[in-house]
């Protein structure tokens, strides 16, 4: 082979485990090598074909990674390899790769796949050393390789590492298992059964907790976190029974295979069956998930994300010198985070250390601040009724409504209010229709179980409307308030319900019973809020254009065909940009960008261009305000006009499934978490003379409060968004990726 010397190349591969998402990485990480002018090739069934060499190591192009975006596991293939563990097998490893000139790694797998990197790194230089001796490589190609370099990703569906808040398939693995839940949970209720369903995890359980929350399980089972008294059995018949007794016709409980007592047995599914069996009389059923967890097309978060972290991830390992330590690229509330992989392996496995020696409290500590709050809050929530209150507790009524437009999460979170707020002592009063029910005085108590099955259902329940009240509307909606001794307001939902609240909190001074805490739980699929970074029901609309998207391009797999899809968002292009970078759209149109006549001269003759070079298949996302003049339908005329017969231009309005479906486990567990807190905050600020009025949202990784009033500053009140959209810094990265070839060239 001939090399090079000074070439840099990259070499990527995918190792050990499948985890769904793998091929956006791959694509990412080869499609930015090219783009910065860098050879890449793609290590096909991971050490394995790194040890074999040969035909398992190819050289990629552009469109080597096209078409691989919505597709489950991992296209260039993964394996385990015995070989690989050894250093013979590494000797010959190493070889493949400095006979080829790569010296730089992108590496997707595992713990364990990382751990291998990092032993490899360190030993590179030995390696090569021996394959001079051996008189395998010459001295000189040697010596213009002399470091290897290594940049990490994780892929795991356990989401088990430390360094990032998720792995690459973690999210899709919450999905699959939270479906299934869902399934269950129906054919549970009919039959009045109790399921005993296990899910992956077997030092880590966020996929039991996160599913066992956002499926509504009433019992969760975690290797991290073993029941706190001995008989747990008996602890959890009696909530059972409990449950029962109220009227819960499904019982679920999750476990992960992880599980254990606080002696360190194993607790096994088919032994909490016998369990609830033998002590309440329960039909019960075991389902044990297993594989079904790592299948199908990954989710958008995890096209998302895995792009950007395989982006990063080559220009980190681009940017190493002979000092820099390999890291491990990965995401932190939705910001991309490197992390030494030795320290993210090594604290990893402090963590299943921990867990071995039983001390299970630092074993959560390690876990995080969001995990052992998630743990606590699903402590609650099991709970069949609310504990008794504390004598000379203070008992608050507190109102919860849903206002804007509807969007998924809206019931998970009013569920969740309810039952912390009850479980808390308060007295929960549901508004219905959001600020029209203060109007119109539609308020009724809420008890523990008006809320059953609430978590998992898309809509409101609650009903919403648009409704701004106008001044006009101020005293009859203050006299509502007074009437029913409200004494905090949680207002669930998007930009009106927003702009309502915002005008209680301003009116203030001149109406007592406004004198309340008033928080506001962003709600809306637009994501247009401020205060918040990501507002719940954002990750279900997504979720549904791109599986939408994937349908749409399935329908043309025999023809020419530009498809111009529009997506909702109002003047918000969150929705158009995240869910172009999820499926590889060629063009996005957003009207934070604006949209010229130039833009369109230049996207007809880029897709004339890319149809004559063989492309079959385009795809543009357009935001449905991008531009008042150039609307869907008349980029679809243009586009068409221009193309000759060379391909047909097709438009996709999507309407209103964006705002439908039930809430994806990230919206649910989002819309737990901030319930929670709300409840906090109103209690907290019910104390105070001039209570708070604030908007919770999750900002740079944390939940923080931001002043209601602060409102009109933060926000362009005319077209309804925040003014601080951090998603916008991502617009390089989503045109990077579109180009047709490095720096636009298409390949040949
Ligand atoms: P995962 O990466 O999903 O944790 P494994 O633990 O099976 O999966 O690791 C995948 C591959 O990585 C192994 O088959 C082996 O080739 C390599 N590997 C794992 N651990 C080591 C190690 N300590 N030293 C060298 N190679 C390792």
């Amino acid at each position: 082979m001939t090399t090079t010397p000074t070439a840099t190349r990259i070499g990527v591969l995918t190792s050990g485990g499948d985890s769904q998402g793998m091929n956006a990485a791959v694509r990412a990480a080869v499609r930015t090598a090219l783009d910065r002018d860098i050879e890449v090739f793609a290590i096909y069934e991971g050490y394995r074909g790194m040890v074999a060499g040969g035909e398992y190591i190819r050289k990629m192009n552009w469109n080597s990674v096209g078409g691989i975006l919505h597709r489950g596991g991992t296209v260039i293939g993964t394996a385990r390899s015995s070989e690989f563990r050894e250093r013979p097998g590494r000797l010959r490893a190493a070889r493949n790769l400095a006979e080829r000139g790569i010296d730089r790694l992108v590496v997707i797998g595992g713990d364990g796949s990382l751990t291998g990197a990092n032993t490899f790194r360190a030993e590179w230089p030995g390696l090569l050393a021996e394959l001079v001796q051996r008189g395998e490589l010459t001295q000189e190609l040697t010596d213009s390789h002399p470091h290897l370099y290594i940049a990490g990703l994780v892929g795991s569906i356990d989401n088990d590492m430390y360094g990032t808040d998720m792995t690459i398939g973690a999210d899709t693995a919450l999905r699959r298992i939270t479906d299934a839940i869902d399934a269950i949970s129906s054919t549970a209720a009919s039959h009045q059964r109790t399921f005993v369903v296990e899910v992956m995890g077997r030092n880590c359980g966020y996929l039991a907790l996160m599913s066992a929350i956002a499926g509504g399980a009433d019992w969760v089972f975690i290797p991290e976190n073993p029941p706190d008294v001995d008989d747990w059995e008996a602890l959890m018949c009696d909530v059972m029974r409990a449950g029962r007794a109220v009227g819960r016709r499904d019982s679920i409980v999750v476990v992960a295979e992880g599980a254990r007592d606080r002696q360190g047995k194993p607790i096994k599914a088919d032994y909490i069956k016998k369990v609830l069996e033998e002590r309440l009389g329960e039909d019960t059923r075991v389902t044990i998930l297993g594989h079904v967890q790592r299948g199908g097309a990954p989710s958008a978060f995890d096209r998302w994300m895995s792009t950007l972290v395989g982006c990063t991830a080559v220009d980190e390992v681009l940017a190493m010198t002979p000092d820099s330590e390999s890291m491990v690229i990965g995401i932190r509330e939705n910001r991309i985070t490197r992390y030494p992989l030795l320290a993210a392996v090594e604290e990893t496995h402090a963590v299943a250390r921990a867990i071995e020696a039983k001390q299970y409290d630092q074993a959560m500590e390690m876990r995080g601040g969001s995990f052992s709050d998630a743990f606590q809050t699903m402590r609650t929530l099991v709970r069949a009724l609310p504990h008794d209150p504390l004598p000379g507790q203070r008992r608050l009524r507190l109102a919860v409504m849903t206002a804007g437009g509807a969007a998924p999460g809206m019931n998970t979170a009013v569920r969740s209010a309810v039952r912390l707020g009850i479980d808390k002592g308060h007295i929960m009063l549901g508004v219905r229709s959001g600020f029209r029910g203060l109007l119109e005085d539609q308020i009724d108590e809420m008890n523990w179980t008006s809320v059953s099955g609430w978590n998992n259902a898309g809509g409101s329940e609650l009903g919403t409307s648009r409704y701004v009240p106008p001044e006009a509307d101020l005293p009859t909606i203050a006299e509502t308030l007074r009437r029913h001794s409200i004494e905090g307001l949680l207002m669930i939902g998007g930009w009106t319900g927003y702009e309502a609240a915002y005008r209680l909190a301003a009116a203030r001074e001149h109406f007592a019973p406004f004198n309340i805490p008033i928080i506001c739980l962003p709600t809306t699929i637009d994501n247009d809020l401020p205060g918040s970074e990501t507002s719940v029901g954002a990750d279900t609309a997504l979720n549904s254009i791109v599986e939408a998207v994937d349908k749409i391009k399935q329908s043309a797999v025999a023809s020419f065909r530009a498809f111009i899809v529009e997506v909702m968002g109002g003047y918000c292009g969150y929705l158009a940009l995240m869910s172009g970078l999820a499926s590889g759209a060629e063009r996005i149109y957003l009207h934070e960008q604006g949209v010229t006549l130039d833009d369109l001269v230049r996207d007809v003759e880029m897709l004339n261009g890319s149809f004559q070079n063989g492309k079959r298949l385009a795809l543009m996302i357009r935001n449905e305000q991008a531009n008042r003049i150039y609307t869907t339908k008349f980029m679809q005329d243009l586009f068409e006009e221009a193309s000759g017969s060379l391909f047909e231009v097709r438009q996709s309005i999507l309407g209103h499934l964006q705002q439908g479906g039930d809430p994806t486990p990230f919206d649910r567990i989002q819309a737990t978490r901030l319930a929670a807190r709300c409840i906090e905050y109103l209690a907290a600020e019910a104390e105070n003379e001039q209570p708070g009025m604030a908007m919770i949202g999750l900002m740079h990784g944390q939940i923080e409060y931001t002043s209601l009033l602060d409102m009109a500053n933060l926000a362009d009140m005319t077209t309804h968004r925040t003014r601080e959209q951090w998603w916008l810094s991502l617009l390089p990265r989503v045109n990077m990726l579109a180009q047709q070839g490095p720096h636009g060239r298409a390949e040949a």
